[in-house]
């Protein structure tokens, strides 16, 4: 028996224009929306500490993926001078942020929902713009900052900040138990969900009572600062929320070793977040590491499948914005006596995807994020061919009719042994191997044979397979006959997000009931009378 929870409606956008009949609306607005963004970009960007922009002498230029003659902007980079100034202001103004009320942090958070819900087509045409996703992707991700801001805020009301009357446990002792912010927290977010992973993380520590000072992936600042200015115009004090752009070596790796900074949260490549974790180690500090990391998501496709729906979900899961997505499909056990069929399926499917500029209302296959991941993709394409075989994709696209951007095919390889790194390693491009496997126990051990655990999918009919797998597999998300994706897209509330094993280092998800908690240390208070 299972409580039940109460209801969080999720901001649909898209969906709910749809059900509404009323697609041309939402196409319209988003277009408009690129026109006019079109027209604001190459400003520069200083970083913002203290509720004040700080120019420094060197700076960084971010180009658009989808056409890199277009310049984003040029951001200031902020070094360990810059990281000691914006922590120093955190730290000034933690005591009386965390002496507010939860109820009037939560407050604030919701403005800044409201406002973010306002100007949703704004947002979502910057980041086709600045990452690179389709309409429909980036409107996902509109959303789910909108729900993060909403589903926190909510939670922490609801909880009274965490605070619990424990009565008089022997005669004249009073206690109380609560919650309380550790102090100032790093967040460092990636450019794969660059507004809602920024915005969940940053929520999570503001609501709770710390200060941030926040660094976003370099290739994607432009959305920090239009997040930077929804804080301001909703009322957040100065110091409590301090923005500063570079890479991970320049700004990151300072704010992590700062010894002020009592927590990181963090969502990024395994490498950089067990890197964090060792640096809080070697460094003595106690604070935690809130990480969510990589994954390598397998799927199964039984032979008692519905094989249309496991083309489908196979396919949505490992292409859409490019395979870009922790949760990508990656890996795919297809028992041998469908396998052929099965992939036969998948590649015609996937030839028929288009591959586009990511404001083209057609595109399915956007491109990606920056001249590294196209050399990754390369190197991945040219290994798949000597060890294994190419059925469809493994080019980089230098089409005529297609800016200048970094588009590549989407592809599907076989003939790759479980073992082989290009089966284990994530790689974060549109690339998805298969693997014939004889059932359900050897699909479930090759699945679990991995460092990640991040999210898995199984196709089948059969409730006993759908039972076993859903009890012996080790991943965070478990997806059954998901035909719109099969390992990709996440609710707040009904899905939290995170992951086992390498995934994640916590094992609470994000956008789920025990995700704020992890922001504060318990303190229980005692008075005699
Ligand atoms: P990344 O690890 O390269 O960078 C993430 C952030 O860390 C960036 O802001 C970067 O500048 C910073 N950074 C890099 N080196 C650093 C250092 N030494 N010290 C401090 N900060 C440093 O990741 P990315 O390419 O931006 O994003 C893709 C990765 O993120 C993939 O591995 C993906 O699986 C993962 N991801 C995980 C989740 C999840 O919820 N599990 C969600 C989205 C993305």
């Amino acid at each position: 028996m299972s409580m039940e929870a109460s209801q969080y409606d999720n901001e649909l956008t898209y969906q709910t224009y749809r059900e509404n009949d009323d697609l041309e609306a939402f196409h319209e607005a988003y277009d408009g929306a690129v026109q006019s963004i079109k027209a604001d970009l190459g400003e520069s960007y200083p970083l913002r500490i203290d509720g004040k922009p700080v120019t420094t002498d060197r700076s960084f230029s971010v180009d658009s993926p989808g056409d890199t003659t277009r310049q984003i902007g040029t951001f200031a980079v902020g070094d360990s001078s810059e990281v000691d100034d914006a922590v120093a202001a955190a730290t000034a103004a933690q005591p009386a942020w965390e002496a507010m009320d939860p109820s009037s942090r939560a407050e604030l958070c919701t403005r800044v929902a409201d406002q973010l819900r306002d100007r949703k087509f704004e947002f979502a045409a910057t980041l086709s713009l600045e990452n690179g996703k389709t309409r429909i992707e980036a409107m996902a991700d509109v959303d789910e900052a909108i729900d993060f801001l909403e589903f926190y805020s909510r939670e922490i009301t609801a909880a009274d900040g965490y605070r619990f009357d424990t009565g008089e446990p022997t005669p004249g002792q009073h206690t109380t138990n609560l919650l309380r912010p550790y102090g100032v927290f790093g967040v460092i977010s990636p450019f794969n969900f660059p507004l809602a992973i920024l915005v969940g993380m940053t929520t999570g520590a503001l609501i709770t009572g710390n200060t941030v000072v926040l660094k976003p992936a370099e290739a994607t600042p432009l959305v920090a600062h239009k997040v930077m200015d929804l804080f301001e115009e909703a009322g957040i004090p100065d110091g409590v929320l301090n923005l500063v752009t570079g890479d991970g070596p320049t700004t990151g790796q300072p704010l992590v070793e700062h010894e002020a900074v009592d927590g990181i949260a963090f969502t990024g490549s395994r490498a950089v977040g067990v890197g964090i974790e060792r640096t809080f180690q070697e460094l003595g500090k106690r604070g935690p590491v809130i990480a969510e990391l990589g994954g390598k998501n397998p799927v199964i496709v039984s032979d008692e499948a519905d094989l249309d729906a496991a083309v489908n979900g196979v396919m949505k899961g490992a292409f859409s914005f490019a395979g870009q997505k922790c949760s990508a499909t990656s890996r795919v056990y297809v028992y041998e006596n469908i396998v052929d069929s099965f992939t036969d399926r998948l590649v015609e499917e996937t030839e028929n995807l288009v591959v586009g500029q990511p404001t083209d209302r057609e595109t399915f296959v956007s491109p990606l994020i920056d001249d590294e991941a196209v050399d990754r993709y390369r190197e991945i394409s040219t290994q798949a061919r000597s060890d294994g075989t190419v059925l469809t994709g493994g080019s980089v696209i230098s089409d005529s009719d297609l800016p200048d951007g970094r588009y590549v095919e989407p592809t599907v390889v076989t003939e790759i042994p479980h073992e082989h790194s290009l089966a284990r390693e994530e790689h974060f491009v549109p690339f998805v191997t298969i693997h014939p496997v004889s059932g359900l126990d050897a699909g479930i051990e090759k699945s679990n044979d991995s460092e990640f655990g991040l999210c898995a999918g199984l196709f089948s009919e059969d409730e006993s397979e759908i039972e076993q797998w859903f009890d012996e597999i080790e991943a965070g998300m478990c997806y059954v006959n998901r035909k719109q994706s099969a390992t990709t897209g996440a609710l707040v509330q009904a899905q939290p997000f995170g992951g086992w094993k390498f995934s994640g280092t916590t094992g609470k998800f994000a956008g789920g009931y025990w995700y704020l908690q992890q922001f504060m240390r318990e303190q229980s208070r005692t008075r005699v009378r």
